[in-house]
């Protein structure tokens, strides 16, 4: 007769594949969080921390050189400009090619050359 219950060697690797596979996840989303947390705190990831540009060339040049933290290629996807604590700004929405990941590059243009 076919056993229902798993005899115990079954039971063990059931248990190992589990935990590799919880294990890898944590892995995948630790790597994930970290590459967030690199991202956040790169040059123009927020207005607290907006790349202060004198000219829309500047801003061009920048974001020709900006990469993903992934290290895909980031494209220029949209712009706009935000205003706050009476500072402009003017921001870049890019998107990569590789992980498909938004993100948003602030420039202070408060003092740009007309
Ligand atoms: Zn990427």
């Amino acid at each position: 007769m076919k056993r229902l219950v798993p005899s115990g060697v079954t039971t063990i690797l059931f248990v190992v594949a589990i935990v590799a596979a919880i294990g890898a996840m944590g892995y995948k989303r630790y790597r994930k969080t970290n590459q967030q947390k690199v991202s956040a705190e790169r040059p123009g990831a927020s207005s607290d921390n907006a790349i202060y540009i004198r000219s829309f060339n500047e801003m061009d040049e920048h974001v020709r050189k900006r990469w993903c933290s992934c290290g895909g290629f980031l494209e220029l996807i949209g712009e706009g400009t935000r205003e706050r604590d009476s500072r402009r700004f003017r921001v870049a929405r890019m998107e990569c090619h590789e992980c498909e990941e938004t993100s948003e590059v602030f420039f202070d243009t408060t003092d740009l050359l007309q």
